[in-house]
């Protein structure tokens, strides 16, 4: 039997890059597979300095199109057929995946034209396998894990949660998403439940600029609070909650506020997540 590893590559919120958190994404490595979900800017860098082979890739959930959870889904694939990838990568997303898959094929073409002749590399087309995800249900199966999505709410985009079962765990990802009954559904019996987190009196400095009702009125009806967290998880029943996607992050909130807010209505554990972390 494998035992699986998560390492959150990245733990930042939102679409800018920041100095001390990288973009959203989440390996689940089992033996010598990796397991992705979401593919923020930096990722195969993230997972370098993580020590996770690259080539390793197997898989690769997005859970919406926000450039922040998927940015880098293309480029971490691209990268890896360049770090020596033999088997096709799986990759699944709310649509239009396939079409931006086909499109993102047409911008490495010249990249990956030159180095199939030049230095002899296999065809990458055949490695890169994109589905589109419709519903809630299965997505994506194999003799170590099986990956399932539910349909959060992060209006107005079409949102997914995933949830990975293997041998000897069970992890859920939120994604981006406004409290919501699938979720709590989803993470029923799960081990780890990581979930974004807004620190909403954080984020009024943010607002102060000419699109700030709009996208104050964005995160409120899209996003959770860290005070609702806690109790996301209690109805959940799930037992450690680790805390990620953080708005914002730059400017940092202390841990402990993040930490005593996720907790209030929570008897789990919690951890106030940071980039390479491994559980
Ligand atoms: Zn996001
Ligand atoms: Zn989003």
């Amino acid at each position: 039997m494998h035992s699986t590893e998560l390492v959150l590559l990245g733990t930042a919120g939102g679409p800018t890059p920041k100095r001390n958190r990288s973009a959203p994404a989440q390996a689940i490595v089992v033996g010598d597979r990796t397991y992705l979900i979401d593919a923020g800017n930096g990722v195969a860098r993230q997972l370098v300095a993580a020590d996770i082979p690259l080539r390793s890739l197997t898989a690769a959930c997005v859970t919406h199109h926000h450039s922040d959870h998927n940015v880098d889904l293309g480029t971490v694939v691209h990268l890896a057929w360049c770090a020596d990838l033999r088997q096709p990568v799986r990759l699944y997303g709310p649509p239009p995946l396939t079409e931006m898959m086909a499109a993102f094929a047409r911008y490495a073409d010249t990249d990956v034209t030159t180095r199939i002749a030049d230095e002899g590399r296999p065809d990458f087309a055949e490695l890169i396998v994109p589905e589109d995800v419709h519903g809630p249900g299965p997505v994506y199966e194999d003799d170590r894990v099986r990956i399932s999505a539910t349909r959060v709410h992060h209006p107005p985009m079409d949102a997914l949660a995933y949830r990975i079962d293997t041998e000897d765990r069970s992890i859920v990802i939120s994604g981006d998403t406004a409290p919501c009954q699938q979720l709590v559904d989803l993470a029923t019996g799960a081990d780890v439940l990581v979930h974004e987190v807004m620190h909403v009196p954080s984020i009024e400095p943010l607002l102060a600029r000419t699109n700030g009702a709009r996208l104050r009125r964005h995160l409120l009806d899209s996003h959770t609070s860290v005070s609702e967290v806690g109790a996301i998880a209690e109805s959940a029943g799930v037992p450690t909650l680790v805390l990620s996607h953080f708005v914002p992050s730059h400017p940092e909130v202390p841990d402990d506020i993040w930490r005593e807010e996720a907790q209030r209505d929570y008897t789990g554990k919690v951890i106030v997540g940071q980039d390479l972390m491994s559980l």
